[in-house]
């Protein structure tokens, strides 16, 4: 033990403050450029693969260190202007220094390395989806509110801090938002609402929360606060829907507790609608501010496009679709099946979801309020015998014994969609011990500009013969 110590001591190249050439050769997985010295990696955050630098340590550990940009002494061909003023405070948009297509083959390549070194799948992702917005592609903005030299502000919690970073106009939002969160500023201002002091725990303003129904174009505006009501709302509404005829719906949200969680579960119409509404895959969508929805649904619906081929739906088929919220896979693929079922946890999204599919003439759709394991273990006791199974988890994946009862009722086809390919290799790999063989894996860009990536998958019932 002491031996091996001295030898890694006297091993380790480089120590702190000194200041090394580095070629970025890689990018890890939380988007930090990779560079060796003598063998020994280091992550340099904000560089680009071809970048060559001079580095300066700033913390060694026992495998790696970490090093910061001293000077660039020449550019990879990936880069490109990063054109935010608060990029390097925000930290939201880790890849917007890189070229598209360098930035959509980095989320093909972190496709495929989680499922070669997590799932021990070998495959090439042939297909991403490009995404044709890469700016201004969010359908939902949230803005923490501070005070700043007298003045409200709106942006972002810097890095692992709760420091407002201002930013009401952030790059990757709808642009229809940040003229509405300069009308609500300057009314928090001329009103002299106090914004929320976390530390203390006092003001009345807390979070903006903006929603756009890319389909239709309704806005929804909703200030957090910690009242239920507050003062001179309807003249704030007014300014929205004069600054913006596509405000429909203007809410305050009460919470009044000490909590990181942004939204309280009590909402009060101000003005107009309680909800507006979107158009995903021919079906009308409900959204009301607590209710999930893909905040990038145009992109969105092109995934669901794909994983409808991938179900290969005939109208004969029942289709379980499980981790379902407001419904609207299921929901969109009724048509082209013979019976729906849809699985979800939270009693709104099951809620949403009834109400959609009455408002839609859908009468295949069922929807069960149930823990996926509870749920996928009764459907197959029941004898429940699927042609396909869709699932679309949250970042931490499936269930083990969720896959076990799948596998259980034997669909025919496994269809999985993941924003986290990390768990969905991981998914994947004890899916084909159990019979199952990945086809193919797509990957999509929902989120461009941000290292997150999404996948879908499509698994098929290998038969006796072909095992
Ligand atoms: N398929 C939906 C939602 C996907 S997000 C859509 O495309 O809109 C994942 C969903 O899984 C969320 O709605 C979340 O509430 C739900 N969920 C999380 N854990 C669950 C569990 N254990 N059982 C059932 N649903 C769960």
């Amino acid at each position: 033990m002491q031996a091996g110590l001295f030898v890694w001591r006297s091993f380790m190249p480089i120590q702190k403050n000194q200041i090394h050439r580095l070629e970025i050769t890689d990018l890890n997985s939380d988007g930090n450029g990779v560079g060796k010295i003598d063998g020994f990696v280091v992550f340099v955050p904000m560089t680009a693969v071809g970048d060559l630098i001079e580095a300066k340590i700033v913390k060694v550990l026992k495998q790696y260190a970490f090093g910061i940009v001293e000077r660039i002494l020449s550019l990879s061909p990936d880069r490109i202007d990063n054109d935010c003023p608060v990029y390097r405070q925000c930290g939201g948009c880790s890849l917007r220094h890189i070229r598209y297509e360098a930035e959509l083959d980095i989320k093909r390549r972190q496709v495929e390395a989680c499922f070669r070194r997590i799932g021990g799948i070998d495959l090439t992702v042939e297909r991403i989806l490009s995404n044709p917005h890469t700016e201004g592609y969010r359908n939902k903005a949230q803005f923490p509110v501070a005070l700043r030299d007298g003045k409200a502000v709106a942006g972002f919690y810097a890095k692992r801090s709760h420091r407002v970073v201002p930013c009401g106009d952030c790059r990757l939002q709808s642009p229809a938002f940040a003229p509405l969160v300069r009308v609500i500023l300057d009314f928090i201002d001329e009103y002299h609402l106090p914004p929320y002091d976390e530390t203390n725990h006092t003001g009345l303003i807390r979070n903006l929360y903006l929603r756009e129904a890319p389909a239709t174009g309704e806005i929804m505006v909703c200030l957090v606060a910690t009242k239920k009501h507050i003062p001179s709302a309807d003249e704030l509404a007014r300014r929205l829907v004069a600054c913006n005829p596509k405000v429909k719906s203007v809410l305050v949200n009460r919470n009044s507790q000490k909590t990181n969680v942004i939204l309280g579960d009590r909402c009060s119409v101000v003005w107009g609608k309680p909800v507006i509404h979107d158009v995903l895959r021919g079906v009308d969508v409900e959204l009301s501010p607590l209710s999930f929805y893909q905040v990038n649904s145009l992109q969105a619906e092109r995934l669901y496009d794909l994983a409808e081929e991938y179900a290969h739906l005939t109208g004969e088929e029942t289709l379980v679709d499980l981790y379902c919220g407001a419904g609207t896979i299921g929901l969109s693929m009724a048509g082209k099946a013979k019976r729906v079922i849809g699985v979800e946890i939270i009693p709104v999204a099951v809620e949403d979801a009834r109400r959609s599919a009455q408002r839609n003439g859908v009468r295949n759709a069922e929807f069960l309020c149930a823990d996926a394991k509870e749920a996928a273990r009764s459907l197959a006791q029941q004898g429940l015998r699927p042609d396909v199974v869709i699932v679309d988890p949250p970042r931490k994946g499936c269930d083990a014994s969720v896959l076990q009862s799948i596998c259980e009722m034997a669909p025919q086809r496994i269809v999985m969609i993941s924003c986290n390919p990390a768990t969905a290799a991981r998914d994947c790999g004890l899916l084909q011990q159990q019979g199952y063989r990945v086809e193919e894996v797509a990957a999509a860009d929902l989120f461009s500009r941000t290292l997150h990536v999404e996948c879908v998958i499509s698994l098929v019932k290998e038969t006796i013969s072909e095992r």
